[in-house]
């Protein structure tokens, strides 16, 4: 049994991705800590109690080493002091019979070990059949960057193309494809320049760099796990921590690495106090030096610059999306866990751009009826586990924030289980509210489980009218939409005018900060601001970006409430993000299509990865059943028909045997085999059932054609065509 906190702090997310896009990090209040602790000292009841036990024990084993010796020293009888060596021996019995339950307790609800070995026997295998390839290898390669060799090619252009005919097709998304080289005003607008930060810390002699949060988790994670001599205090203390991992501030996070006297993994040498280093890779844009630019650290921002175009080519309606596949550039610290975090990767975001006022979505009861597994909030907070809930019942219960956001968790729940992702493994996260930032109304992740725990795979976020307010501010452009009234209508409107003048002597350099968070306030704050500046004439104000409270007074804001005539309405349109990280979506499901199978002997354990033929990298393999001259021709009319067809296909004429064929094209997940064994008709062999079919030599091609298409299935091609069973092959 896993208990809560295992569950939270196991899982990967983008690190970034807290508090939305950007990695702001707040000092954690009291109020939040007193919020996560109730969640944190959920420890697994069994473990605590097997903690307390080992604690007694340990003290029970001290008082009778201490008799012992003050018996010898007073030099007691000899059978008294062999009665007491025997005693002493029972209770180290009884101890080391206690650790190795809480050893269990702990090892065993992880599954670790498994795990591992799980994960090495598949990273084993996509490395040498050159899924993907650690870039520069020859050149010792360097951490964080993966090529993609022939079979990842395919899988990766295979789940695009899904992605586009899932998403951009079935719902008429504009797709755009903008510059990785990004001007740095674009950056600076959506605060990626000032707050795209991890803090790092360095080895004080060697300089290397660590990720302040990643060294403080391992610490803690391997005192829980290795050292059974803490008490259960400690143990809860040290899952505290892990909860609060990623709302600690630099200080904190220093402070904790110096109370635990953490020094750095590979040298042993101290480190120095945690700062924030910027992620983006910075550049220059032309030989001048002078206009600085950095790669994007996602395709987002390209999308938001083109919202008035994008508006307008769309008609001047709302709502309409726009989608971006592309590369996306983050200088991690120190990348570990191979493809899921990594400085180069491939995203596909999709900006869908909504009226505020009415996030139905005319789509939304197409999936209503799904049911799947998510973890609200509330659950989380609560020590329950992910539950399964209808969406339409998510949403209507206002789990779900609103309907446009529900329709994209369903369709993206669609999309991962149609790729092949187990829908045990999936969940969707809601994120909890110190994670979100404060403009976003709602966000879920949609995390995968695999060896490496659950990772964010999919960021679902209704990011309100942030992004456009952004770039509207720093462009000067407007990036608004507009709805005209058939009959002019009478509107009751807030103003709310901070007093520029006023301000900017409060509070100098910092008077933008202000203006913005003034104006940033929704109706309630707005009003109870009103109302406590006219009884008390000042009061405080916390402003996010600061980081602090502020005084405003009377004489800084005017707050009014005015009727107005008006023709149209125009605001800024609300936006929902999904993001997908398109290297973790792979790798998931390389782990989740990966089996082992033993060989006909029984000698071997062979590989399978059971790909669905919509992603599998080669969807047939063509082999003459014995080296023969007639064999051969067919095989290559037959290869000719799957080329015309459009079926990426391998034909070997090599002789090799055919049981090591079909091992070695498993291993690629290639899902249907043709072997020729006559001139009139061949055999089709189904990966996983290893069922074969005979189908006439015209018919082959388009019978894989059909299934690989999904115009039919393998079973029902099973029922229609006679059989083969076959005492030789692999078989
Ligand atoms: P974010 O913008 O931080 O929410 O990230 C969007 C998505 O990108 C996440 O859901 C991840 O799937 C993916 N992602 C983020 N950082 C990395 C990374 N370093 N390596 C691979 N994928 C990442």
């Amino acid at each position: 049994m896993r208990s809560l906190i295992s569950l939270i702090s196991s899982s990967v997310s983008s690190g970034h991705h807290f508090f939305s896009r950007l990695r702001t990090r707040r000092s954690s209040t009291l109020a939040q800590h007193a919020l996560f602790s109730r969640r944190a000292v959920a420890m697994d009841a069994s473990e605590e109690i097997l903690r307390k036990a080992l604690a007694e024990k340990q003290s029970v084993v001290e008082a009778q080493g201490n008799a012992l010796r003050a018996m010898k020293s007073t030099g007691a009888a000899k059978p008294e002091i062999d009665a007491a060596i025997e005693a002493l021996n029972g209770l180290k019995l009884e101890k080391a019979s206690i650790e190795r339950q809480l050893q269990a307790a702990l090892s065993g609800s992880e599954g670790s070990l498994n795990r591992e070995a799980f994960r090495q026997a598949v990273v084993n295998t996509l490395e040498r059949r050159l899924f993907y390839i650690p870039s520069f290898k020859i050149y010792r390669g360097v951490a964080g960057l993966y090529d993609y060799g022939p079979p990842g090619c395919a899988v990766k252009s295979n789940v695009l193309a899904f992605w586009r005919q899932h998403f951009v097709l079935e719902e008429n998304m504009l797709e755009v494809d903008c510059p990785c080289v990004t001007p740095e005003i674009v950056l600076k607008a959506s605060g990626h320049v000032d707050k795209f930060t991890d803090l790092m810390v360095k080895d004080e002699k060697t300089g290397t760099c660590y990720r302040a949060d990643h060294l403080l988790k391992d610490f803690c994670n391997e005192k829980l796990q290795k050292d059974l001599s803490i008490s259960p205090e400690k143990a809860a203390e040290l899952k505290r921590v892990l909860a609060v991992l990623d709302d600690l501030s630099a200080e904190e996070l220093g402070a904790k690495i110096k109370e635990y006297g953490i020094i750095a993994p590979d040298t042993k040498n101290p480190l120095s106090d945690p700062y924030p280093f910027n992620l983006m890779f910075q550049t220059s844009i032309g030989p001048s030096g002078l206009s600085p630019g950095y790669m994007r650290p996602e395709t987002a921002q390209g999308i938001f610059v083109n919202f008035k175009d994008l508006y307008y080519y769309n008609g001047n309606k709302l709502p309409f999306a726009a989608a971006q596949i592309g590369q996306a550039f983050r200088n991690e610290i120190s990348p570990r866990q191979g493809l899921l975090r990594v400085r180069e990767f491939t995203l596909a975001e999709i900006e869908h751009f909504v009226d505020p006022e009415n996030k139905a979505h005319p789509k939304f009861s197409d999936v209503a009826n799904l049911e799947f597994l998510m973890f609200p909030r509330e659950e989380q907070m609560s020590g329950h586990a992910a539950k399964r809930i209808p969406l339409g019942e998510a949403v209507s219960r206002g789990t779900v924030n609103n309907e446009t956001l529900g329709y994209f968790i369903g369709r993206v729940y669609l999309f991962l289980t149609r790729l092949g992702i187990d829908k045990n493994r999936l969940r969707f996260r809601q994120h909890l509210a110190n994670e979100m930032a404060h403009y976003a109304a709602d966000c879920w992740d949609a995390e995968i489980e695999c060896s490496y725990g659950w990772i964010e795979c999919v960021g679902i976020a209704d990011r309100s009218a942030y992004d456009l307010r952004a770039h509207s501010e720093k462009s000067g452009v407007p990036l608004v939409a507009q709805e005209k009234f058939p009959e002019p209508r009478e509107v009751e409107k807030l103003f709310i005018n901070p007093v520029k003048k006023e301000l900017g002597l409060a509070f100098k350099g910092n008077q933008r900060m202000v203006v913005e968070a003034l104006e940033a306030m929704n109706e309630k704050e707005a009003l109870g601001m009103k109302d406590t500046l006219e009884s008390k004439g000042e009061m405080e104000f916390y402003v996010c970006t600061l980081e602090k409270n502020v005084t405003i007074k009377k004489n800084m804001v005017t707050i009014s409430r005015e009727i107005k005539k008006e023709h149209q309405r125009v605001f800024t349109p609300s936006v929902i993000e999904p993001s997908f990280g398109i290297g973790r979506i792979i790798f998931c499901l390389f782990e989740h299509s990966f089996y082992m199978r033993p060989s006909k002997a029984g000698d071997e354990q062979l590989n399978v990865f059971r790909f669905t033929p919509l992603v599998a990298p080669i969807k047939c393999t063509v082999f003459p059943l014995v080296q023969n001259q007639q064999y051969e021709e067919v095989a290559k009319v037959i290869s000719q028909s799957l080329t015309t067809a459009g079926i990426s296909h391998k034909i070997d004429i090599t002789g090799t045997s055919i049981g090591k064929r079909y091992a070695r094209t498993d291993e690629l997940g290639v899902p249907f085999a043709i072997t020729v064994d006559s001139t009139s008709s061949v055999t089709i062999r189904e990966r996983d059932s290893k069922d074969q079919i005979r189908v006439n030599v015209e018919r082959a091609a388009s019978v894989v054609k059909e299934v690989t298409d999904g115009r039919t299935t393998w079973a029902v091609v099973w029922s229609t065509f006679p059989h083969h069973s076959s005492g030789s092959a692999d078989e």
